[in-house]
């Protein structure tokens, strides 16, 4: 196509040249992501080659996808024609007076690990691999965020290239309406950011999971029983209540292994005698008798929380996901859900319902784009592994999200297929902040270099 960015030929691959298709694939890990082809792959490695190539695409008039990791659900970054400009080989990392500055291609895994060496933590995924870019930009809705709050109301500093291909730095006092949409605006977000600024929190050193393995069939009693528990644990309690398939040391005698209800209490506490206290009201089960699996009061530090997600989410398989705000309670929702979960396609496939994430209990919630519009997030995931199943799986997902659509207010922009209908994304957020992100977008990207929200 005639591209002469010298200065940038070492990280660019057009579409044609050997190692196009194998960089293209590592886009995502979804193995049933969108068959989408960029016409050129820029695998930037410093910011500067992230400005040479914004500049590049504007002269060509191409326009601009980002991506950091592959965690994006739909592939979103994966558009046909067009640049798409890799940021996973950015990864520094430093931590410094409370606070961490960490590059777009860094694994909330990674933060981890390093911030726990200084007894610091962040709000970040469940699931380890995520990049830490795209769950920010999203709203972020991640470990203990009933206290810590929602990742992105965190971030306390961008730096970003622009639509222009400038360099900038957005602060509450510097481009402070750029820094208002990365927090929460999620892949429709109208720049590349080349490295975000963090409030760190204090590791707590005591961090314990409650957790109940039910027959499936008990769901009624769950729910109820999950939302009383909801209002009476505190909010460094992160409560779950997962609807999936056993995991084999769960009962099932022969014969498939069998449908169940998981509830999970984790908290967050800073010693150990006031995590046990926290996490009293689950001890009082009524029906505790009737659990398949009962574990209380066990040490879990991240890693072993990693872990966990890990096994929920397997990699190398073909996945769909969508994620709703709800307004009622998890027994107004679950056991409609439950009899979906009964017939589910792929015994991977898993459904999970929390409440939703609070203000952070130890600081001013910021102003962002980030909308929780519910109370409750119900979060649906198909996995299966075998491409014929595509179809049985994909309709299973949208069967169950239309079960819960009548109480829903709205989906979660990080975790839902945009494309699915034209109002998704804008479903997304309030609708003030929804305005106030078109006009910003008109702001700093008049031109549309940057792609927005995935459709159809
Ligand atoms: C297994 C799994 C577990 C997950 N767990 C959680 C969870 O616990 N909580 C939660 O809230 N979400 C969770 N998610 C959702 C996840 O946060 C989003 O899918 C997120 O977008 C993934 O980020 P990424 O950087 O890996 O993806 P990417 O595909 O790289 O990015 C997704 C989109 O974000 C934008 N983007 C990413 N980086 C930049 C950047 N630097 N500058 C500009 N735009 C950028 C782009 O528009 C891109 O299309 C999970 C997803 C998976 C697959």
């Amino acid at each position: 196509m005639g591209i002469s960015a010298r200065d940038i030929r070492q990280v660019l691959i057009e579409r044609g040249d050997p190692g196009y298709e194998k960089a293209r694939a590592s886009m995502a890990a979804n193995e049933c992501a969108s068959s989408r082809r960029p016409d050129v792959i820029v695998q930037a490695a410093c910011v500067e080659e992230v400005r040479e190539a914004v500049a590049l695409a504007r002269a060509h008039r191409m326009k601009v996808a980002v991506r950091a990791g592959e965690h994006g659900w739909g592939g979103a970054p994966l558009r046909d024609g067009g640049m798409l400009i890799d940021l996973s080989r950015l990864r520094a990392c430093s931590v410094e007076n409370g606070a961490a500055t960490v590059q777009p291609g860094v694994s909330c895994q990674d933060l981890t690990r390093a911030l726990a060496e200084r007894d610091h933590a962040f709000p970040v995924a469940h699931r380890g691999s995520v990049a830490l870019s795209g769950f920010v930009l999203g709203g972020g809705i991640g470990w203990n965020s009933r206290a810590w709050g929602p990742a992105c109301a965190s971030v306390e500093a961008i730096e970003a290239v622009t639509a222009t291909g400038e360099i900038v730095r957005c602060s509450d006092h510097e481009n402070p309406g750029l820094l208002w949409a990365a927090r929460g605006g999620g892949p429709g977000f109208f720049a590349a950011v080349t490295s975000f600024r963090l409030r760190l929190r204090h590791l707590p050193p005591a961090i314990m999971t409650t957790r109940y393995v039910f027959p499936l069939a008990d769901i009624e009693d769950v729910a109820y029983w999950t939302d009383e528990i909801t209002a009476a644990v505190p909010a460094n309690v992160e409560l779950s209540v997962a609807l999936t398939t056993a995991d084999g040391g769960e009962g099932g005698q022969g014969g498939p292994p069998p449908k169940v209800v998981v509830v999970t209490a984790t908290v967050f506490s800073c010693a150990w005698n006031d995590a046990i206290r926290c996490l009293e009201p689950l001890r009082e089960c009524p029906f505790a008798g009737r659990a398949l699996i009962r574990q209380v009061d066990q040490p879990t530090p991240f890693a072993v929380l990693f872990t966990g997600a890990d096994a929920l989410w397997p990699c190398g398989r073909r996945t769909a996901a969508d994620s709703l705000w709800l307004n009622g309670g998890f027994s107004g929702v679950l056991p409609g859900i439950a009899r979906h979960v009964e017939y589910a396609p792929s015994p991977e496939s898993i459904v999970v319902a929390e409440p939703a994430p609070g203000g952070p209990a130890y600081a001013p919630v910021p102003e962002m784009a980030f909308s929780p519009l519910g109370r409750i997030r119900l979060s649906c995931y198909a996995t299966w592994e075998d491409r014929s199943a595509d179809g049985a799986n994909l309709a299973w997902l949208r069967e169950l999200a239309a079960t819960a659509e009548p109480q829903a207010a709205g989906r979660y922009v990080a975790e839902t297929d945009l494309s699915a209908e034209p109002q998704r994304a804008r479903r997304s957020f309030t609708p003030s902040a929804w305005e106030r992100f078109q006009d910003l977008r008109a702001r700093y990207d008049p031109d549309g270099v940057f792609e927005t929200y995935p459709q159809r």
